[in-house]
């Protein structure tokens, strides 16, 4: 039977066909073991696995920035903090960080808060670390951008780029509940962008949750339009569009969590649904839950 297959697909392909057919299978058997990979990623035998096997230590000189800028690293269990880490670890060895505007080096207290930012924001995510964005340009101070003639705090842009103001960077550390943290945000607008561009990463969340987002944020943005900025819980600045609303919203999710799902549990739910992950839980019990954040 099995023959007769082969021989029926060469008269139709010619005589290349078995080895078109196999790679077509060797194909689709790689396809299989990545999905599994990811989703097994993400369990905690998964995660000790990873550990064993693929993250390394992380180098002393990143620990003392760590405890001192990131509450949600200082909340989670002594195994998930071993586990932030060793990813944080790999999201430094995987990135170059370039120097520009007068920063003469890329020191590790800049690495660190980039580098924690991108981890916190996927750590429900064990498989995600950006690769579309292979450089992270860092300027000392907010910088000026030519095409839009305006200055910025930070971008990230689809040539695989993420640029961040250090100065605006730092600032978003200075208050953990104040809602403000450029890490989060330029992160924010990065998983947004990674999930439409076509490579290992793409379409790692659920596209219709992120559209029932959009919905909810359509709904905050008119109501901003037509009370102002006190008709929301979210910022002015979030109005400006979707993709902005998402990077605020992030922001508070992190830095105002029990405020935001107060506000609105139903944007809360949706968001944590997205990344995975349920801050208040963290900051509750250290652990991160696939179910915690699917019974909220
Ligand atoms: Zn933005």
């Amino acid at each position: 039977m099995r023959n007769h297959f082969f021989i029926s697909c060469m008269n139709f392909f010619g005589e290349e066909t078995p080895l078109i057919i196999i790679g077509i299978l060797l194909f689709l058997v790689y396809l299989l073991f990545r999905i599994f990979f990811s989703f097994f990623l993400e369990t905690q035998l998964g995660k000790k696995f990873a550990l064993r096997f693929f993250l390394k230590d992380i180098d002393k000189v990143y620990l003392p920035y760590l405890r001192h800028n990131f509450p949600f690293y200082n909340a989670l269990s002594d195994q998930n903090k071993v586990y932030f880490e060793r990813r944080v670890q790999e999201f430094i060895r995987l990135k170059e960080f370039i120097p520009r505007g007068g920063i003469s080096e890329v020191t590790p207290d800049m690495k660190t808060l980039i580098a924690g930012s991108a981890i916190q924001l996927t750590f429900g995510y064990p498989a995600i670390y950006f690769k579309h964005f292979k450089r992270i340009l860092i300027y000392p101070d907010d910088y000026y951008s030519t095409i839009t003639r305006k200055y910025h705090k930070g971008e990230v842009n689809r040539r695989g780029l993420i640029v961040v103001s250090w100065r605006s960077l730092k600032e978003g550390f200075v208050d953990p509940a104040d809602g403000h943290h450029l890490g989060l945000h330029e992160m924010a607008h990065a998983l947004r962008l990674i999930n439409i561009i076509n490579n290992d990463e793409y379409n790692f969340y659920d596209q219709d949750t992120m559209k029932a987002f959009d919905q909810q944020a359509y709904l905050e943005m008119a109501k901003m339009a037509r009370g102002g900025q006190k008709a929301s819980f979210f910022r002015d600045y979030s109005s400006t569009n979707l993709e902005e609303f998402f990077a605020v919203a992030v922001e508070a999710f992190f830095e105002c969590s029990l405020e935001f799902r107060e506000y609105s549990p139903e944007l809360y739910r949706l968001l944590s649904k997205i990344l995975k992950i349920n801050p208040i839980a963290v900051f509750q019990t250290g652990e991160v839950s696939q179910k915690r954040y699917e019974r909220m």
